[in-house]
């Protein structure tokens, strides 16, 4: 199943996506489903079950009333990992670590598919990053490795965009701040339930700017599972419901070319995941 979040004159509100294009929105054809989309990760395979079921059988919202916003439009933590594809450590000059390297994103950096990457008049290094997304369902601390799966309510494509001047040229390296620019967590184009992707680690992952192929990898390549890394945040905080885990980049960022390579205005950011789908996003000053 597909799951967006759009914008009712309510708020945000949970939506079904069915293979025809329709949307339907799940508390209205059953009440039992939560209309938040954080809500109803919460619940698990139980409430997923009943959001497919509504999903198939609710009337389809109207489409001049489909104002889309990001797949989780306010997720509690935005947890994301680097240096896990050992072909990406090894071009920004790293070894590839023996440990998972964790960092953050503000969730106000969330935005959705084919909204705009806004380049900061702060930097003139902004880089794409194209990033398998679990989204977390039932929430958990200290979960064991072999149970991690059973936590993640499905995935989405994510580009950790990045202002490179900011995360490595500011004094100590700004990471928090280079990556925390609003509209730099860009997530969707929707959530494909986990019952789709049985396994995480056997997907072609591939960026196109402007059509032209930057980044093309497969999950396999990680070199710590979505299973491990799991396990290994929830040693120190209790992941929540729709919290967001932007698993890594392969190789072939912007920055690490040569002549480099920033976003610039007028550029088109395309991550495809096989299995999930396309996330576009145009790119404006
Ligand atoms: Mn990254």
């Amino acid at each position: 199943m597909r799951l967006i979040t759009y914008q009712s004159p309510t708020g945000p509100r949970a939506a079904g996506l069915n293979g025809d294009g329709s949307c339907v929105d799940l508390n209205s054809a059953d009440r039992r489903v939560p209309h938040c989309i954080k809500k109803l990760l919460g619940q698990g395979d139980a409430g997923l079950r009943l959001a497919a079921e509504a999903a198939r059988l609710g009337e389809p919202i109207a489409a001049e009333k489909l104002v889309l916003l990001p797949l989780v439009p306010n997720p509690e933590k935005v947890i994301c990992v680097g240096k896990n594809y050992a072909e990406h450590a090894r071009e920004t000059g790293s070894k590839p670590p023996d440990e998972p390297v964790f960092f953050s994103k503000f969730p106000s950096a969330v935005c959705g598919d084919g909204q705009p990457i806004l380049l900061p008049p702060e930097s003139n290094q902004v880089d794409y990053e194209a990033e398998l997304v679990a989204v977390i369902g039932r929430g958990g601390r200290n979960i064991p490795q072999s149970r991690a799966l059973e936590h993640v309510a499905g995935y989405c494509c994510g580009n950790d965009v990045s202002a490179r001047d900011w995360q490595k040229g500011k004094p100590g390296g700004q990471w928090l701040l280079g990556k925390s620019f609003d509209s730099f967590a860009p997530i969707g184009p929707a959530l494909v339930t986990a019952d789709d992707i049985p396994d995480p680690q056997c997907l072609d992952i591939k960026l196109r700017l402007n059509g032209r192929v930057m980044q093309q990898s497969n999950t396999r390549l990680m070199i710590f599972s979505v299973a491990e890394l799991i396990a290994y945040v929830s040693r120190v905080c209790t992941l929540s419901p729709g919290d967001l885990l932007f698993t890594g980049t392969p190789e072939g960022v912007g920055f690490t070319r040569r002549p480099p390579v920033f976003l610039q205005a007028g550029d088109r950011v395309e991550v495809d995941i096989e299995r999930i789908g396309s996330l576009g996003n145009p790119v404006k000053s």
